[in-house]
Parts: C-alpha cells; structure tokens; sequence
C-alpha cells in the first residue's frame, strides 16, 4: 500500500483517507504533526487492511454454500438466517451469532483451520439460532455432528474456546 499525504490548509482538524487502488490518500491539515500523521496513518493502514482480508475471504469462501448443507444435514433445513460472513474485527471470539437478527459471524482465524474445525464453529452458532444459551438441547443439537467433540478439543488447544462463546443479547 503506496501512501500520499495531501495536506490542506483549509483543513482544521480532522485527518481522513481514502483507498484507490493500492494508493492510500491521506489528507491532513498543514499543522499535523508528523509524529501524530505517522501514527494515525499507520492505524488507517491497519483498517484497510482488515477490510481488503474480509472482503478477500468472503469472496473466495463460500460460507452460504457451507451453511446449506449443514443445515440440510444437522437441522433439517430448519434454520433460516439473514447472513453469514467472515469478520476480521473479532479479536477473542471464533464466531458469534446474533439469534435475533439471525446472522452469524466468524472470525478470520476459522479461515486458516481445517474445514471440519470450520464446520463445527459454524453448527455451533447455527444451533444458537435455535437455543441461545448453552443447554442440554444445545449440545444434543451441536454433537449430532460427529466431529464436535474433536473440533472443540481442536480450539481448545488453541487456548481459545474460552473466548469463542458468543454475547447473547
Ligand atoms: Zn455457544
């Protein structure tokens, strides 16, 4: 990502930038200090970092397709939902749903696991559309799928299960 700054002296304040391509256009007052420049266009670098990745992996995975067939195959196509995409905001989570607005969110980190890892996470948020609380019901639900039990031993490795539990709200 190229970086060009255009400062403005009719600017006052406020710092903003836009993505052309693979040029980050950076528009500042003339009295910035380049301390402070640097430091805000390292964190815009970052953001539109994190959108090109998120837009890139939705893009190259199908995860509506995945959805389908584990609906079709754990739930009886029983679960209607509005979206499902990859997020790269999500710091501790590994996916989340939100059971009211149907849709389900999964971290960037899924996209490097195995698909089998991948598909747990996905039957677990699929199954909070239905119980959204981590019940007897829940889990029946969640280990119809026979890798359940190794995908969570999976994360848990990773140290962060803990941490992969959606908010309900
Ligand atoms: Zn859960």
């Amino acid at each position: 990502m190229k970086v060009e700054i255009k400062r403005s002296k009719r600017r006052k304040k406020t710092i903003s930038a836009r993505l052309d391509g693979d040029i980050m256009y950076v528009y500042a007052p003339v009295d910035t200090p380049e301390k402070e420049l640097h430091k805000i266009i390292k964190n815009f670098e970052k953001r539109f970092a994190r959108r090109n990745l998120k837009r890139e992996l939705n893009k190259e995975h199908n995860l509506r397709e995945v959805f389908n067939k584990l609906n079709k195959k754990y739930f009886d196509g029983k679960i209607k939902i509005k979206s499902i995409e990859y997020v790269t905001v999500q710091q501790s989570k590994y996916g989340c749903c939100n059971y009211k607005k149907k849709t389900i969110r999964l971290s960037h980190y899924i996209a490097q696991m195995p698909d089998w890892v991948r598909d747990y996470v996905i039957i677990h948020e699929m199954a909070h559309i239905l119980q959204p609380n981590h019940s007897k019901a829940f889990w029946d639900m969640v280990y119809r799928y026979k890798l359940a039990e190794r995908a969570r031993g999976f994360l848990i490795a990773k140290k962060m299960e803990d941490n992969q539990e959606l908010d309900i709200e």
